[in-house]
């Protein structure tokens, strides 16, 4: 088993209602706040009137239109507006893409140089503006880790930014805060979970304590998933996925395990990159032509022990468990509706050359089936 260091440093108030806490969690902070939201989806579903609700000594102001792939635009409007009115807080209310921006925002105030480099460098922070994250979205996370991904389209590049500093100090999970989100977005979500849960499973050395933690929270995804998309405010479907969620990319799950590569992620910022494509997206059509292109005979037996452990497959020898669970796999994600294919998207292999050369940064040669340029355009073939 791997040494490791963890530290859990976000205070999560999960369930309905949770959001009477605000305030006295605000307060701890200051009364400046920087409220962080996206499209406008948190207008139409009354959270934002709430907030101001609740909010009504704090003096408020708002950094808007935070795109899906949060762009490194709003990311200097943020750090703009937070030095301009000396704020005290970050307040992210939204999915992913809100409480990323929000993260870099907060780093970045005390960051003096191009906050790309920061992003594109890693560069680590002597402090942060502390966040706070009102989750309206179970998909990335973010609410419960250190991490956040950036996307500049002048560059055509979407990297990931990790910075201990910017781990939200309090996150409000209310699931019924999800009953608003569209079908297909729940599905993406979703998607995204179980990627975080497959990347960390299919790994080197995994501990037998992650083995059963995380097969457990991949039957949780894909029991829920389905009820979700078709019942939107079905409250236990909602709530398994959003602590499901919170707990699958933190590394909690995995501790003591050797380091996979995450090759689909680093794929699907590809994509994302050249195409913009919703990020779940991505990952449904990429992890299937994964499996297949890494199952071989050094992987073989660990497809099989994710086929009987977690797709339930018995009486087949170990290649033949391996390929029926990737193909479970693959009619899982379309059972939710999502496009399976790039051509669906209207993506061509103009870009593979790219793509593959970039994906991972050299990373992927140390994956736990190792990738070189050569698989990574494979398997973007594989994707067409
Ligand atoms: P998102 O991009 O935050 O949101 C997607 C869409 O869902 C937006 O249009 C948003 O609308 C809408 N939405 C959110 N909550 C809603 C609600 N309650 N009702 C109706 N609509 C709602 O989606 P996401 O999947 O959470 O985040 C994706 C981003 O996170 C990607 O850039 C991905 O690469 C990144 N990511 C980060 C991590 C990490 O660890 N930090 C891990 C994986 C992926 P509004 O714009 O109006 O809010
Ligand atoms: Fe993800």
């Amino acid at each position: 088993m791997e040494s490791f260091e963890y530290q859990a440093g976000t205070k999560v108030l999960f369930g309905k209602g949770q959001i009477e806490h605000l305030p006295e969690e605000i307060g701890k902070f200051g009364r400046k706040v920087l409220l962080c939201y996206g499209g406008g989806s948190i207008k139409r579903n009354g959270i934002y009137q709430q907030i101001y609700d609740l909010l009504k000594d704090c003096e408020i102001y708002e950094l808007a239109g935070i795109a899906p792939n949060p762009r490194i635009t709003s990311v200097k409007e943020g750090i703009a507006l937070c030095k301009e009115h000396g704020i005290d807080v970050v307040l992210a209310v939204g999915g992913g893409s809100v409480i990323d921006c929000a993260k870099v925002v907060a780093a970045g105030v005390y960051y003096d140089g191009d906050p790309w480099k920061m992003v594109s460098e890693n560069i680590q922070t002597e402090n942060a503006l502390p966040l706070v994250s009102v989750l309206t979205l179970a998909a990335t996370g973010s609410e419960y880790d250190d991490g956040a991904v950036i996307t500049n389209l002048d560059t055509n590049e979407k990297l990931g930014y990790g910075n201990p500093l910017t781990m939200p100090k309090v996150s409000i999970l209310d699931p019924t805060y999800t009953y608003t989100v569209p079908a297909k977005q729940t599905a993406a979500g979703s998607i995204d979970i179980m990627s975080h849960l497959l990347e960390q499973y299919f790994g080197p050395d995994n501990t037998y304590l992650a083995d059963q933690m995380l097969a457990g929270a991949i039957k949780t995804v894909i029991r829920y998933a389905p009820v979700a998309v078709k019942e939107p405010d079905n409250a236990q479907a909602r709530g398994e996925l959003m602590w499901t969620s919170s707990l699958a990319c933190n590394g909690i799950l995995s501790q003591g395990c050797a380091y996979g590569g995450w090759c689909c992620h680093a794929i699907e910022h590809e994509l994302s990159a050249f195409y913009d494509v919703t990020h779940g997206v991505g990952l449904a059509i990429i992890t299937p032509r994964w499996m297949r292109h890494i199952l071989n005979e050094k992987s073989v037996g660990r497809f099989a022990q994710y086929g009987r452990d977690v797709c339930g497959i018995t009486g087949l020898d170990d290649q033949e468990t391996a390929e029926k669970a990737i193909d479970e796999t693959e009619k899982f994600f379309a059972s939710l509706g999502v496009p399976m294919t790039l051509r669906e998207l209207g993506i061509g292999e103009e870009h593979f050359d790219e793509m593959a050369e970039h994906a991972g940064r050299g990373r992927l040669a140390n994956a736990y089936v190792p990738l070189l340029k050569e698989d990574v355009k494979a398997i973007l073939h594989d994707c067409l």
